[in-house]
Parts: C-alpha cells; structure tokens; sequence
C-alpha cells in the first residue's frame, strides 16, 4: 500500500462510522507532514445539518488544529470526490492537494461533473487532485449504503401495506 492507500484507508475508517450510524458513508482525513491533523465523517442526519459533510468537519477540525484558516502542506482525503459546496470550501481553505476515493460523474464538484479545483481564474487557488485511490473499496460502502436503504424502504413499504389491510378488516367488522 502506498502512502495515497493508507490515508484513504483512515479516511474509510472514518466512513465506516458514517455507514454504523446509517449516514451516507462518506469519510476524510487532513494530512500534514504524513501526520492525520483532523478526520470527520457525514453527519448530515446525526446534526440535522445540510452542510455537515464529512469533508466540512475534517476542515473545520484541520483549522483548529493548527490555529489558521489556511491548511497548507495539507493534504485531503476523502472517500467520495466532493461535491460543489465541499469543494468551494477547499478552495478558500487552500490545501496543497486533493485525494478522493470514488468519483461522482453527476455531482461531483473536481472534475466528476464540474471543477472548482482547477478553476482558477476566477477562484483563487488552483488544488492539484487524484481520484480513484481505493476506489473499488470506497464504491462498496456506498454500495452497501443505498442496498440496505432500499431493502429499509422495502420493509416500510411491506408494513404500510400489513396496516391498510388491519385497517380494513376492523371497519368490516364492525
Ligand atoms: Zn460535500
């Protein structure tokens, strides 16, 4: 495993947490000088927070970490290639470099379906960025994510249905 895979690997971890909590599983670390300054995982549900991203908290946590707003020499790995609000906050926040696991070719925000990493002008920093590191791994826990809330959403579905037929039988009796 290269240095690239085993931070991807915590930021994994960090989705695993995500996925135990029944949140999109998605997971980040910030790295600098081969240390983890600060992870984060989705919270959005847990928060009731739309902006509660797993990259949003590992960013916010690298700025405490180091007393600056600028994270640079950082660099940040996530599972899932973030999307525009996620991205737009790495750009003010000006890491030195961006790895995401799997790409998101319809709403991903570095390349996927826009780019706000390499986009400068008009945005003021430019952010090099990798996708595809553990890409397979990555991809499984969202898979497993969407398979257990559709069976979820099945279930719900099945006990709807139990109802309305009690529901019937009780005005047939009387
Ligand atoms: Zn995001």
């Amino acid at each position: 495993m290269n240095q690239d895979e085993q931070f991807m690997s915590q930021a994994l971890r960090e989705a695993e947490k995500a996925l135990r909590a029944g949140e999109v599983p998605c997971g980040c670390v910030v790295v600098k000088e081969g240390r983890i300054i600060a992870r984060g995982w989705n919270q959005v549900e847990k928060l009731k927070d739309a902006t509660a991203h797993a990259e949003m908290i590992a960013l916010t946590a690298a700025e405490a970490a180091l007393g600056d707003w600028r994270l640079e020499g950082c660099t940040v790995y996530v599972t899932k290639e973030p999307c525009p609000m996620c991205a737009g906050a790495l750009v003010h926040c000006r890491p030195e470099r961006v790895v995401y696991g799997m790409p998101d070719p319809k709403g991903g925000a570095c390349g996927g379906w826009i780019n706000l990493l390499d986009s400068n002008p008009p945005l003021n920093h430019r952010c090099p960025t990798q996708g595809g590191v553990l890409h397979e791994l990555c991809a499984e826990q969202f898979c497993s994510f969407f398979r257990e809330a559709r069976r979820a959403a099945k279930e719900r579905r099945v006990e709807r249905s139990g109802l309305n037929e009690e529901g019937h039988e009780e005005s047939s009796a009387d």
